[in-house]
């Protein structure tokens, strides 16, 4: 069912129902912290935009290939990692230090018309280098957020 904040499908153009997939571009860097005595990875995101929902995964993965093509992307899905190869170029991305990436969540967005989605799941798509994607870019209101994202496990 389509609700309040409902957006159009980047793929079939139906309006998204309550849950739906965000292909988002950040702006992050990687950090090391504690929780419970142990070393966790925290993913600190300092701009984020959403450039296209997809009603469910069938609709991502249909688009995904041609979008692979638009980003100009070699490789996709790139592990967590502090230093990760830029998917376009193959230079080291050092993810310590701000990068740009594309990444597809899993959004809930709740019945009672709240705007504001809860993350179920979440997976880099594409990381990159800073000669490919500046993280230093024009930065757009909607974006000019900063949160931190769920705690991983650093494997
Ligand atoms: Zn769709
Ligand atoms: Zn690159």
């Amino acid at each position: 069912m389509p609700h309040a904040y409902s957006s159009r499908c980047g793929h079939c153009g139906c309006l998204t129902a309550h849950v739906q997939r965000d292909l988002d571009r950040r702006v992050e860097r990687l950090a090391v912290g504690r929780y419970e005595g142990k070393p966790v990875t925290s993913i600190l995101i300092s701009r984020r935009e959403t450039l296209h929902a997809f009603c469910d995964k069938s609709c991502w993965a249909a688009a995904e290939p041609a979008l692979a093509v638009k980003f100009d992307l070699r490789t996709t899905y790139p592990p967590l990692a502090f230093v990760s190869s830029c998917c376009r170029c193959g230079a080291s991305v050092d993810r310590t230090q701000p990068y740009v990436c594309l990444s597809i969540s899993k959004m809930t967005f709740p019945p009672d018309g709240s705007p504001v989605g809860v993350c179920s799941s979440d997976r880099h798509w594409a990381v990159f280098c800073n000669a490919c994607e500046q993280p230093g870019g024009p930065e757009t209101a909607s974006a000019a957020i900063d949160l931190r994202a769920p705690v991983l496990e650093f494997t």
